[in-house]
């Protein structure tokens, strides 16, 4: 497809995140069985629900902008579901995993904050009243994601990784 206004850039980036939150959708249920503590298997559960939302919103999004819902394959979160998955697959403290566990999802989650952003920004320009006001809505959920993984781990789970390496010390 050739880019030769704003427009087809917003359409082509839109399939680059279709991709992205269709990667997701297969992705999540992996992270929320690697994780140990209920906590973070609730926070991943709950925003896989969000996730399947979010792909159902991006077919309105080219609903209303009169274009076919097409993924194109995102390069960006192959590179970090594959690295996340190879946290999963390392033995270790349970903690310890669930801190890296996070760590990918914030990753996931601020890609998808840059994307939502630029294309907020996009939509707004062009006019498109409809993908904007959608858009800003995902956004806010990414956003309100990071926080809550933020806020996990700065409350527990990095605590916990921590002790876990503080016990070894002492044996
Ligand atoms: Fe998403
Ligand atoms: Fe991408
Ligand atoms: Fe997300």
């Amino acid at each position: 497809m050739a880019l030769d206004d704003l427009r087809d850039l917003l359409i082509e980036e839109l399939r680059d995140v279709l991709s992205a939150e269709k990667q997701l959708v297969k992705a999540l249920p992996k992270m929320a069985k690697a994780a140990t503590s209920p906590k973070l298997k609730k926070g991943i559960e709950k925003h896989l629900q969000q996730t399947e939302a979010q792909v159902q919103r991006l077919e309105k999004v080219f609903e209303s902008l009169g274009e076919k819902a097409r993924a194109k394959t995102c390069k960006a979160m192959e590179g970090l579901i594959a690295e996340g998955s190879e946290v999963i697959k390392e033995n270790g403290e349970q903690a310890v995993k669930d801190a890296a566990i996070i760590a990918a999802s914030q990753k996931v989650e601020h890609y998808e904050i840059a994307t939502y952003g630029t294309l907020v920004t996009w939509a707004k320009l062009l006019g498109e009243t409809k993908a904007e006001k959608l858009l800003a809505q995902t956004l806010a959920e990414e956003k309100a994601t990071d926080e809550q993984l933020s806020l996990l781990a700065g409350t527990e789970i990095n605590l916990e990784a921590n002790e876990g390496d503080a016990e070894e010390d002492e044996e």
